[in-house]
């Protein structure tokens, strides 16, 4: 049976890294989570004073895009990969609220975009491969054999995504993360290179009153159909 490329797209916080992450257990594939990178170009960013506000100063980012290496590294501890970046593990630095409320700015600039894509292609190039993102169904793979739109309402998704930063032990509001997430949804989706947008040719999944072993019963369905 051949392998093939899946790509999850969708809105924040609306349970796309589940999907993705289950289905690839289950197919044995590769799983890709695309916004960990962006977050850990963010953290770079953050930890090298590169911010003048809310946004990074880009001509002193672009001269140091190249120096910016991220890779994903199995923990057999957890079951699940890390991020590094520069070789150390920031997997709970990328998670923080900090993080999350400068990153939208950070994945709309042009070469941001471009040198990440270029690297998330390379990963997919012999398929057998989940990603989850923003553009991954209109950008960095246009020809997956199948794509899911997710989406979910944003109550339901403040909810989840408090209740996961509640269990890092990281506090914040209802109100604070229902704003974040509204916020980067309106940057992702308004932003010139790669926004947000549903591929034509993706499946719509709102997973706001599903469980997730009814999510996945679907999504396995949509993988054996495409076969
Ligand atoms: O998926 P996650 O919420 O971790 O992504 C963090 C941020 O990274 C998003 O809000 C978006 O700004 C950016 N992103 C993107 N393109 C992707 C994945 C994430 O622009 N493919």
């Amino acid at each position: 049976m051949n392998r093939i490329t899946i790509a999850v797209d969708g809105y924040s916080s609306c349970g796309k890294s589940t999907i993705a992450k289950d289905l690839a257990k289950t197919l044995k594939y590769t799983y890709i989570d695309s916004g960990a990178m962006y977050r850990a170009v963010t953290l770079y960013a953050l930890e090298h004073n590169l911010f003048e506000g809310d946004y990074p100063n880009e001509t002193v980012l672009k001269k140091q895009i190249n120096q910016i290496h991220i890779d994903f590294r199995y923990n057999a501890a957890t079951g699940k990969s890390d991020t590094f970046l520069n070789g150390e593990n920031v997997e709970k630095e990328i998670r923080s609220m900090e993080v999350a409320g400068k990153v939208s700015p950070v994945a709309a600039i042009g070469f941001v975009r471009e040198a990440l894509v270029r690297q998330q292609q390379e990963m997919g190039k012999n398929k057998g491969i989940v990603m989850d993102g923003r553009d991954i169904g209109t950008v960095v793979f246009p020809d997956a054999e199948l794509k899911i739109f997710v989406t979910a309402r944003p109550e339901v998704r403040a909810h989840r995504r408090l209740a996961e930063l509640a269990a890092k032990g990281e506090n914040a509001t209802f109100e604070e993360v229902l704003d974040n997430l509204t916020k980067r949804d309106l940057i992702d989706s308004t932003r010139k290179d790669g926004p947000l947008r549903q591929a034509e040719d993706a499946v719509v999944i709102d997973n706001s009153d599903l469980t997730v072993e009814e999510q996945n019963a679907i999504i396995l369905k949509l993988f054996r159909d495409v076969k």
